[in-house]
């Protein structure tokens, strides 16, 4: 992959936030897809290479990527995959996620006005688009989105406290990198229909099932990673 041929007309600075961001988005994506094996080395003169981009864009990356837990920089070794959660944590931030968001889910149905419900359509509507058409890229793009739109319902839900203990987690890019399949984002897109139609309702009893029966789903559907 070669990223300096994307196309650009908008100046030096600019470029170079949009190469910058691009870095990022090419390891984040080799990351979740388990092009980059969870544990493995990564060799930023590798990256280099591959990318064809000076070291700093992809150390400013890696960084990054070690702020969100996806990426372990350990002395005189260098940066390596975070390993892959294990069944036990994977168990644990389930139960943690079961105890919090649906009861927050409820909480922002009650809380919920044209505004926020304009905001929520739009971050799923997001998840929805194919329009990458590199399908690493794209699950990639989804992880991040359904993040996003979970940390939407938890900042209306109005509850800081429980909305930074979920961020802190990194769940989505935890969990979205046990396995690579369509599977996993096209299900959910159905599950984040009916929890709209709650929200959209001001349904706090049918917000909270509708959040309990996706976590269930989307718990279940990963299970098979450990097998
Ligand atoms: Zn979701």
């Amino acid at each position: 992959m070669n990223l300096t041929d994307a196309p650009d007309t908008s100046g030096f600075i600019q470029r170079s936030n949009s190469l910058s961001g691009s870095v990022y988005d090419a390891i984040f994506a080799q990351l979740m897809s388990l092009k980059i094996a969870p544990g493995s080395r990564i060799t930023v003169d590798n990256l280099v290479r591959e990318l064809n981009v000076s070291q700093t864009p992809i150390r400013e990356a890696l960084g990054r990527l070690e702020g969100e837990g996806l990426v372990v920089k350990t002395h005189l070794i260098g940066y390596s995959a975070a390993p892959q959660i294990a069944r036990r944590r994977f168990d644990e931030l389930y139960q943690l996620r079961l105890l919090l968001e649906p009861d927050s889910a409820a909480r922002a149905a009650a809380a919920m006005d044209k505004e926020k419900l304009a905001a929520l359509q739009t971050a799923a509507g997001m998840m929805g688009r194919r329009e990458d058409t590199d399908e690493r890229l794209r699950y990639s793009t989804f992880a991040r989105q359904d993040a996003l739109f979970h940390d939407k319902i938890m900042e209306i839900a109005g509850n800081e406290l429980i909305r930074e203990t979920l961020n802190h987690q990194h769940t989505h890019f935890h969990i979205f990198r046990l396995m690579f399949h369509s599977r996993v984002t096209e299900e959910a897109l159905d599950e984040h229909e009916a929890l709209l139609a709650a929200f959209a309702a001001g349904d706090a009893a049918g917000a909270e099932r509708a959040m309990r029966i996706h976590l269930e789903r989307s718990r279940d559907r990963l299970l098979p990673a450990f097998e």
